[in-house]
């Protein structure tokens, strides 16, 4: 349980990151993988390629035999076959002599280097077989070869526990001779929202109730940082409902989000109903929005435990709350650093900020390219913690330091970019 005096957001994220372990890694095909994050590192079951081969549709030479080529004075060379990719050369290449190659074909023995069909008198594509071939260019020895083990090594380490399964990760696991992976099981989260006044998306709305936007917005966070939304609906702000349906909900997830509900009025139900199910933490986070949050964790028949969020209703504050807490949560959970994904640019700031100097502020930016090659910030409407059309529109969050009330344009701030991930 915590006291009134505000705790500064790294020592919120620390202790509840203390309570966070990788979920169990399972094995499954590559196929379905994307994703997920790898619990092992991979490593090359084969050499790629696993021998010299052709880059290029032409003819694999002697260097040796072509030093003197030039369109002027072609060097003629006796064709002594063909091989393609999926074939086995079945003749050498001795002096003298050329052996037609398409590209990803075995370089045949005695060959060194390759002459691009381009630079000879053979017509391209699928034409006979020529007797000799004249070449035209001179070709040093490697030239247009693709090294054995220009790729990976059989035994190379490739890739890193804690790895994003992407497109580009399926072609090297896949390369590397793998048909399935381990990766950690994917978090499921849950969400509820509550509020006399929300209602769902799609139903008409009372002359006191508005759209539960949480849900969706806090929905598609889940997915965007990679865990799998579980919805809980809506609840009134009636303790005993939302008890019923969080104890519904830990059994179907590993953490629950719940928006609304956590200050301190009448109404706010949720930190009692965390505490009768479970262990409770309030904090009053130095940051600005989102202050008040709560946490906790509720034992399940199972022997494991749920994650308990709080987070408040304004969607600005749950918005940015989930971002900055939530987010790294499920990011560990999935087995990824929790600190990864997001990229942080210096930023100029265009407008004065004015903020509580005792709170650190995240303020909703849009960002311009600067003369000089750098950014400026530039304040992306309404800050109000209400005001949700400002965000949709932001570039990032400037983090604008707790100690001071004023912070004039021009001040340089570190600005953490929403509109692009990156890999670490
Ligand atoms: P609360 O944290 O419950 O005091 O709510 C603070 C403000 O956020 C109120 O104006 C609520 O109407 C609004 N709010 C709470 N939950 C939601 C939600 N799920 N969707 C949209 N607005 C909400
Ligand atoms: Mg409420």
């Amino acid at each position: 349980m915590a006291g009134s005096e505000l705790l500064p957001l790294e020592d919120a994220r620390a202790r509840i990151l203390e309570d966070v372990l990788p979920l169990r890694p399972e094995s499954m095909p590559l196929s379905e993988a994307l994703g997920h994050v790898l619990s092992e590192e991979v490593t090359a079951l084969l050499t790629l390629p696993p021998w010299d081969n052709s880059a290029m549709d032409g003819f694999a030479v002697r260097s040796e035999d072509v030093a003197t080529a030039s369109p002027e004075a072609p060097v003629n060379l006796a064709v002594v076959g063909e091989v393609a990719a999926g074939h086995e050369p079945e003749a050498s290449v001795v002096p003298g002599t050329a052996m037609r190659v398409l590209t990803g074909a075995i370089l045949p023995p005695g060959a060194d280097a390759v002459v691009k069909v381009e630079d000879t008198d053979a017509p391209a594509g699928l034409a006979e077989l020529p007797q000799v071939v004249a070449v035209r260019a001179a070709v040093a020895p490697g030239k247009d070869v693709r090294r054995a083990g220009d790729d990976m090594h059989q035994g190379d380490h490739l890739l890193e526990a804690g790895t994003r399964v992407t497109p580009a990760v399926v072609a090297v696991v896949a390369a590397a001779g793998h048909a399935r992976v381990n990766v950690h099981r994917l978090p499921r989260i849950g969400i509820m929202s509550t509020g006399d006044e929300l209602t769902p998306l799609g139903e008409a709305l009372g002359p006191a109730s508005i759209p539960d936007s949480n849900g969706e917005s806090i929905a598609a966070q889940i997915r965007a940082a990679g865990g799998e939304p579980v919805r809980l609906g809506i609840a009134p702000d009636d303790r005993a409902v939302v008890r019923e349906r969080l104890l519904e909900g830990i059994l179907a997830a590993d953490a629950l989000v719940v928006t609304g509900g956590v200050s301190v009025g009448a109404h706010d139900v949720v930190k009692e109903v965390f505490r009768e199910i479970g262990t409770l933490d309030i904090w009053r986070v130095a940051i600005q929005p989102g202050k008040p949050l709560a946490y906790g964790s509720a034992p399940r028949p199972d022997g494991g435990y749920c994650l308990l969020f709080g987070l408040p209703g304004n969607p600005v504050s749950s918005y940015v709350t989930f971002e900055l807490i939530v987010r790294p949560v499920v990011r560990r959970l999935r087995g990824e650093d929790p600190d990864g994904g997001r990229l942080r640019v210096r930023a100029r700031l265009a407008d004065d900020v004015r903020k509580s100097a005792a709170r650190r502020a995240f303020v909703r930016i849009r960002l311009e390219a600067d003369a000089a090659g750098g950014f400026t910030a530039r304040l992306a409407g309404s800050q109000g913690s209400h005001v949700l059309s400002a965000l949709a529109v932001a570039d990032g969050l400037a983090v604008i330091p707790e100690g001071q009330a004023l912070t004039p344009a021009g001040t340089e701030v570190e600005v953490i970019r929403l509109d692009v991930e990156v890999t670490r």
